[in-house]
């Protein structure tokens, strides 16, 4: 795409900071947003991409289980969630149930088990403590990234201990990264109308903050396609860029779509392909310190997240295995797909895959033979 064409869309101001490497402004990524021209924004989305990432795509080979959906929030846009344990479609697993689902793929090359769940009223901490030290009972090299910040804040609360006290004593059984979820949108505004008795914002950013101060890596996420302005989204990503700066602790940025089946938003319309691309672009704009930014591709739909491979993204998370939280929102991806269906996905979007682990480590497949 030529100087001219930006000219006519009003972004040479925006061209002029990417090609300096300066950094984007709200109203930049305001304008972004209502920029009419998707594929110029795509466009140069791709050109920060293949500067930092060439054409490498990563995923991982990972597993993803959720213990519990009882939660004692009340998240409109969420369908995982059941209030009470006797409600219908209410679930716990026994730790015993959570170990055998690793205890049956022990022999999976996995480098990755991915634990959410709901916050559930009555369980013990040592649930969490021992589900983590099973889980590396039984295999010791593999990663656990596992529990929200929203999830770490319920128990701090829950157990009377500090957020910090939380994060040493889940990571002395055995936790080494935290996910992104739970972000939702950070403003205010938005989180009083959505998601109004769970961590807010600032907490949320705090956990991150102190778990990378511990030395731990994690993800930030974003819902996104509900009731937020363009301007919350913009607001949001700055508020992550913000921490980046302070501790480098972030490795990817998650776009997540919201899925209006089965929850309380369901009048609401799910987000359109292109906003799911531009929100990938614009992330890969404004976040020039996040050096991933992830298609997960139960969000996004598999079509969808082949695309964003050329507006921004570089990371398709990974095999997940299972997974009830998408799904009971009506998602209607596999809820896995092998390593071969992933690089598949990969090599015909004209990239090149790269399986990693947790830290984005290649991982050499040669070595595992
Ligand atoms: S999004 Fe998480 S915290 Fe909110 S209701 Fe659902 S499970 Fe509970």
């Amino acid at each position: 795409m030529d100087a001219s064409h930006f000219r006519s869309l009003g972004l040479t101001d925006i061209v002029g900071k990417l090609d300096a490497g300066e950094r984007l402004d709200l109203s930049d990524g305001v304008r972004l947003f209502e920029c009419p021209d998707l594929h110029a924004v795509g466009w140069l989305a791709n050109r920060e991409r293949e500067k930092r990432h060439r054409g490498v795509t990563y995923y991982n080979f990972n597993l993803r289980l959720e213990a519990t959906n009882v939660c004692v929030a009340s998240c409109l846009f969420c369908s995982f969630a059941r209030l009470r344990p006797g409600d219908a479609d209410a679930y716990t697993l026994s730790l015993e149930q959570v170990l055998d689902k690793l205890r049956k793929r022990a022999s999976q090359p996995l480098t990755e088990v991915h634990v959410v769940n709901g916050l559930h009223p009555d369980l013990p901490f040592d649930y969490y403590l021992d589900l983590l030290r099973g889980l590396k009972g039984i295999r010791p090299d593999v990663h656990l990234k596992c529990f929200t910040a929203v999830e770490l804040a319920f128990f701090a609360d829950t157990y009377g201990m500090t957020d910090e006290a939380v994060l040493r004593a889940l990571m002395a059984a055995g936790l080494d990264s935290l996910p992104g979820g739970g972000a939702e949108i950070f403003a205010e505004r938005v989180r009083r109308k959505i998601c109004h008795d769970k961590a807010d914002a600032d907490r949320y950013l705090a956990i991150h903050r102190l778990a990378h101060g511990l030395g731990m890596r994690s993800n930030v996420t974003m819902l996104y396609g509900h009731i937020e302005t363009m301007e919350e989204r913009v607001d949001h990503m700055m508020r992550a860029r913000a921490l980046q700066d302070e501790t480098g602790g972030f490795q990817a940025f998650i776009p997540l779509a919201f899925h209006p089946d089965n929850n309380q938003m369901r009048k609401l319309p799910a987000p359109s392909a292109s906003d799911t691309l531009r929100v990938h672009a614009v992330a890969r704009l404004m976040l020039d310190n996040i050096p991933h930014i992830k298609a997960f591709w139960i969000a996004t739909g598999v079509e969808v997240a082949q695309i964003a491979l050329w507006y921004g993204a570089n990371d398709l998370d990974g095999t997940v295995q299972e997974e009830r939280i998408y799904h009971m929102a009506g998602s209607r991806t596999p809820e896995t797909l092998s390593t071969a269906d992933i690089e598949r996905l990969i090599v015909t979007a004209g990239r090149q895959p790269v399986e990693r682990d947790t830290l984005y480590r290649p991982v050499r497949l040669a070595a595992r033979a």
